[in-house]
């Protein structure tokens, strides 16, 4: 098994999330109490937060770049960023590492592809939602991305900072944003990205009728698939092999 480097702490809440299904993942792949090999450096996120209000994505990625080579000289063999918006650096991060970058819009975009979707539409931060990255990304990929108008924007936006990445899940937070959802056009979109990695804590598949993408989902699973790449499940060995 690979170990799997994962820059967290953006916000510690999604953290939290890729970490049980990081481990949950490999504990079902791999059967008894197989757990992953996972290097995690979290990061205060406000110092995080305060860097994008200021626009300054050269100063993250610089940080950001630091930290990967710290994963990596620890003895990561790839490095993953645990939120979709520092995905706005991705390009710096990559660059100071030799491991792969598991960028979170790849594992996205295979899905979206998986499931014969084509137009969808995106809820994130502003800076997700409103700066190319992200939305051209997929778009090399062959998926449109359809934005919540901007006082939606606003409203998802606020939801993430204002209350998921502080904990707080309001039982009106999964009604919000059925309703941002709701208010997307109703022709030619046909998939929903959960494109902030804290937003599967207030809306789930279950929630909305059009297929789901829940990238935090998407990209811990993406981490266990490189971590996993060859090794034989420990349940399919003979029972003498196993233990
Ligand atoms: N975790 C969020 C995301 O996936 C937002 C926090 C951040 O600004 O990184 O975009």
């Amino acid at each position: 098994m690979k170990t799997i480097g994962l820059i967290g702490g953006m916000s510690w809440e999604s953290t939290a999330l890729y970490y049980r299904i990081i481990n949950r993942a490999v504990g079902e792949r791999l059967g008894a109490l197989h757990s992953a090999r996972l290097l995690l450096l979290s990061v205060d996120f406000e110092d995080v937060v305060q860097g994008q209000r200021r626009g300054d994505w050269d100063g993250l990625g610089a940080q950001l770049a630091g930290a990967a080579r710290r994963l990596q000289d620890a003895g990561a063999d790839c490095v993953l960023i645990g939120t979709n918006t520092m995905h706005r650096v991705a390009d710096a991060v990559r660059d100071a590492v030799d491991v792969p970058l598991l960028h979170i819009a790849d594992a996205t975009a295979a899905a979206i592809g998986r499931a014969g979707c084509r137009r969808v539409a995106l809820l994130g931060t502003r800076y997700t939602m409103e700066q190319p990255f992200y939305v051209a990304h997929l778009a090399r990929q062959g998926i449109d991305c359809v934005v919540p108008h901007d006082d939606d924007r606003e409203l998802v936006h606020r939801l993430i900072f204002d209350e998921l990445c502080r904990g707080v899940v309001a039982p009106s937070a999964r009604a919000r944003l059925q309703g941002v959802v709701a208010r997307q056009p109703a022709r030619g979109v046909d998939g929903v990205v959960l494109g902030c990695t804290e937003l599967p804590l207030a809306l789930q598949a279950a929630d909305v009728a059009a297929p789901l993408f829940d990238t935090t989902e998407l990209h811990a699973l993406a981490a266990v698939d490189f971590a996993l790449r060859g090794v034989p499940a420990l349940d399919s060995l003979p029972v003498s092999m196993a233990s």
